[in-house]
């Protein structure tokens, strides 16, 4: 049986401790070679040439948040720690070694930095240690209520985070700064027992970025984010949602938040809503840069000139179909017509076109908002999301009576629509005169070009299958699979694509619909006509071009 420190020298061997998060090396490597985890520490110091958490007396040491912030420290399982002029990194993963050069780059030539290499387990206990002793206030009724009173919009930097005497306001804060940073479009927040939970929503991903131990955390935090939402922190049996505005390295951002009870306590979801990505500082989002195939682009130009209809985009939540629509808008807007929306919520701010807030606290429903709309003289409708009968209903009325109207609505594909509107119990003549195209969109996830790597795993069966089904080849040899590496977060994706089917509705198409003629009939003649660009051109080519692994691919072929 070969020791650590031969296999050490197999590349297969490091390469699969590469492949495991940061957390998870030194408990592998002890289970696998039956050695204890400090025997692991000592064999990897002197391999690697770094020294251990043992070399080092931690009570003369104080942690360092504003190099590595308390949930990066806990996410990354690495620690920077200083004792008068020395400096230390502590790390559970010896192997990461982007992670370590970045901080020997960036402050080891000015502190000489040395790394040290630590056993999860003693690390989790240092960082609760330091965590615990880094604050000296604790949250009371008194200071809540302080809070509530003087939070007008606070602003988040680094400078203000590490200034901040309250653990619990820094916790929430860094939690906040970093999903900004990384460029989260969700941020959730669980209780499982004791503990806390932090994800952030990543390319559609959620990634585990912070655990914090203790129910003292586990409350507090959550109701800090009800005090910064304007939420009742005293009733915790009911969903409550709110919005938090604050100001981020001085830039205005909203969250919408959502607290949901749970058998451990509640959990929060904030949604990030950055109200400038879209405003007229900031570059607009056109037709042009959301990645659709030429195809496509060609088809929503041609709909896009007319002048009444309804143009609807299907799919699932966060699949992108409010982006596409404000770039369709974008791509109309002249300035000569009214345009109009009405959103749950407003996800950017448009210029020249009057936006809308559903607010149902208020009374202001789609519904409601959309009658009123229609009197205000609009040519342009957007209608967020159709969700009831009386909704579709008079959006309907709307596209018939001169209205051009871009809307959502929940389906799968494009031939689902139509059973979801029948659910909705919606007049079917108006429905199918009204439509001018369906448009599906999903994201798929694309491979970590860092990590991916040939994919030999495929069943010759089931791609040759796939072959005859549609008609094509596929290109084997450029197969890849998904592995993980730091830069994707151990998930071996790295940003989304989106993937569209969209059917274009003349005539015929409506006479089929109306007639509920079976699918295939339709689809027979809409692919003839080029009425039709099925969702399977995307595919193929990203599985060609080696973008996307045969799990994601398979996911969207039936
Ligand atoms: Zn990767």
């Amino acid at each position: 049986m070969m020791t650590l420190l031969e296999k050490l020298t197999q590349p297969n061997y490091v390469k699969h401790i590469h492949s495991l998060n940061n957390r998870e090396v030194i408990e592998y490597l002890s289970e696998d070679n039956s050695i204890s985890e400090d025997e692991v520490c000592q064999i990897l110091s002197n391999f690697l040439q770094y020294n251990t958490v043992y070399d080092l007396d931690l009570t003369d040491c104080t942690p360092d948040f504003k190099i590595i912030s308390i949930e990066n420290a806990a996410s990354s399982a690495s620690l920077y720690i200083k004792s008068g002029i020395n400096n230390y990194l502590l790390v559970c993963n010896p192997f990461s070694t982007s992670q370590i050069s970045f901080y020997q780059t960036k402050y080891g030539s000015q502190y000489d930095l040395s790394v040290h290499i630590c056993p999860t387990d003693l690390f989790d206990e240092i960082l609760e240690n330091y965590i615990k002793s880094y604050s000296t206030l604790t949250l009371n009724e008194s200071l809540i209520t302080d809070i509530s009173q003087n939070s007008t919009v606070e602003n988040i930097s680094l400078d203000s985070i590490h200034d901040e005497n309250n653990e619990i306001i820094k916790i929430v804060n860094s939690i906040i700064f970093d999903s900004l940073k990384q460029k989260a479009s969700d941020i959730h927040v669980e209780i499982r027992d004791e503990d806390l939970f932090v994800f952030y929503r990543i390319d559609g991903s959620l990634i585990n970025v912070m655990n914090l131990r203790g129910r003292t955390y586990t409350e507090q935090v959550i109701s800090r984010i009800k005090i910064l939402a304007n939420l009742d922190i005293s009733e915790n049996r009911i969903p409550q949602d709110g919005r938090i505005k604050l100001s981020i390295n001085n830039k205005l951002i909203d969250f919408r938040v959502s607290i949901m009870p749970s058998i451990y306590g509640e959990d929060a979801v904030l949604r990030v809503l950055d109200g400038q990505r879209l405003s007229k500082n900031r570059q607009k989002v056109t037709l042009g840069d959301l990645n659709f195939p030429q195809l496509i682009l060609d088809v929503f130009k041609k709909m896009l000139v007319k002048k009444n209809g309804m143009i609807l985009i299907t799919g699932p939540t966060g699949s992108g179909k409010t982006t596409t629509l404000y770039a369709m808008i974008d791509e109309i807007r002249t300035g000569l017509d009214k345009i109009i929306t009405i959103e749950d919520p407003i996800e950017y701010a448009l210029d020249g076109v009057l936006q809308i807030p559903v607010n149902e606290k208020k009374g202001l429903t789609f519904a409601k908002g959309l009658r009123s709309i229609l009197r205000h003289d609009p040519d342009v409708i957007m209608v967020g999301e159709i969700r009831d009968n009386e909704t579709a209903q008079i959006a309907v009325q709307a596209a018939l009576t001169g209205h051009l109207v871009f809307t959502t609505v929940h389906a799968n594909n494009v031939f689902n629509v139509l059973s979801r509107f029948r659910y909705m119990d919606v007049d079917k003549f108006g429905l199918v005169s009204a439509l001018n195209c369906i448009v599906s969109q999903g994201l798929i996830k694309l491979l970590c070009s860092n990590c991916k790597v040939i994919d030999k795993d495929y069943i010759k069966n089931d791609i040759t299958k796939i072959e005859q089904k549609f008609n094509t080849t596929i290109d084997l040899s450029n197969i890849r699979k998904a592995v993980g590496c730091s830069n994707c977060f151990n998930t071996g994706y790295q940003k989304r694509t989106p993937i569209n089917e969209v059917l274009v509705i003349d005539d015929v198409i409506r006479t089929h619909l109306i007639n509920q003629d079976d699918f295939q009939t339709l689809k027979k003649y809409a692919l003839q006509h080029d009425k039709w660009i099925p969702n399977t051109i995307q595919l193929f080519n990203l599985l060609n071009r080696g973008l996307i692994d045969l799990k994601q691919f398979m996911s969207y072929i039936d």
